[in-house]
């Protein structure tokens, strides 16, 4: 296949970072635009930012000039890590200049004709996309990926469904680069535990009922399941760990849980596409896993890792699982999104 060219909006920043640094080696896609804000617009990148990642910063990345985040010359195809704040605006001109975005940002998971993917999960969401042509005026399109917190539950409670999911109560110990850069000031986050995170609990019981939700007649209608959730911020660098109760209308047997999160497979898999992990859930039967700094980057940070599933004396069980928050949770969630639609003729 020849290369696709893609841009990065939002570049500079913590996600657009992990962005370029994914993209290096992909057999599809190259990087041949970035946009930020005003304060990068116009430097070499590697002027504009600090690099933050362990992974090299690749020579062409480092030289290009970071352009204005408007519509004109980038590719047609457009990562996005751009802050809340301004997506909305950005990610629309870009839309309706005929771009295809896929996004991080919540401005748009939650609308009605824009696909909120885990492609192991809801794939079939992408038929959105025919009434997003249908009902919005522009040519482009804008998919998105689920907040941080949400990919790793929303991937962890997928496979329960078949036992009747009724309710979840979820605690996240969510990870100070989930906050982008700078991010939490040391002084409030060292040796602490910070127990609020603007917006993140009202995200996750939204977007999770949207994701487990079926298709039907050209609209999500959500899952019904009953969804508490408390989102704390705590001092590890990346990989948000959550502690979970379900309550199922069945009473399957423990095993039979752990079978079919080790069984779990979807169309990432079934299409071989670069970035699916090859087992998007392992399970680990330690009795102390999973950790951050163990497994956050097991195959290559695209598994979300559960363990400690246990019966549970309020609901029916509980458990830990645990996934990379900028990998899985955000640039490795959006580009094997943009995979999925390379493969089902969307690009
Ligand atoms: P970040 O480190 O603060 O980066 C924000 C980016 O947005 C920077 O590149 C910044 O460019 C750009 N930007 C800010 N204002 C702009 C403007 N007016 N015009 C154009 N560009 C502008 O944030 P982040 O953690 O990478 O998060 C990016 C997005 O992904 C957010 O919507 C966030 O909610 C979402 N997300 C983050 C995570 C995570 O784990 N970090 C996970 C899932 C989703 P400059 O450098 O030029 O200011």
């Amino acid at each position: 296949m020849t290369s696709i060219p893609v841009g990065i909006l939002g570049a500079t920043g913590m996600v657009g970072q992990q962005f370029i640094a994914l993209l290096a080696d992909h057999p599809w896609f190259k990087v041949e635009w970035l946009g930020a804000s005003q304060r990068s617009e116009g430097k070499a990148f590697s002027d504009a930012a600090a690099w933050r990642l362990p992974n090299r910063l690749p020579q062409d990345v480092a030289r290009r000039v970071v352009e204005a985040a408007t519509p004109g010359h980038a590719p047609k195809l457009i990562f996005s890590g751009l802050d809340a704040a301004v997506a909305g605006e950005i990610e629309g001109a870009f839309a309706a200049a005929g771009h295809i975005v896929v996004s991080n940002a919540r401005n748009y998971r939650m609308l009605a004709d824009v696909p909120l993917l885990v492609p192991e999960v809801n794939a079939d969401h992408l038929k959105l996309l025919e009434c997003q042509a249908a009902t919005r005026k522009w040519p482009g399109r804008i998919v998105t990926n689920p907040n941080c917190s949400t990919v790793v539950l929303a991937t962890a409670l997928a496979p329960l469904r078949q036992f009747g999911l009724e309710t979840t109560m979820i605690t996240t110990l969510q990870a100070i680069s989930g906050a982008g850069y700078p991010g939490v000031p040391s002084w409030d986050i060292l040796g602490n535990v910070i127990p609020h995170i603007g917006g993140e609990e009202e995200k996750i019981e939204t977007e999770t009922k949207k994701i487990l939700g079926s298709l039907a007649d050209g609209a999500v209608a959500p899952h019904p399941v009953r969804l508490s959730a408390t989102s704390t911020r705590v001092p590890v660098q990346n990989g948000h760990t959550e502690s979970s109760a379900v309550g199922l209308q069945q009473k399957p047997p423990a095993e039979a849980i752990v079978d079919a999160w080790e069984s779990f497979r979807g169309r990432p898999q079934a299409l071989d596409l670069p970035s699916a992990p090859r087992q998007p859930i392992v399970y680990l039967r330690e009795a102390n896993r999973p950790q951050p700094i163990l497994d956050v980057n097991r195959d290559g940070g695209m598994t979300v890792t559960i363990g400690r599933l246990r019966p549970c004396p309020l609901f029916d069980y509980k458990f830990i699982a645990l996934g990379h928050n900028t990998i899985r949770g955000a640039a490795g969630a959006a580009i094997l999104n943009a995979e999925l639609m390379q493969r089902e003729g969307l690009l």
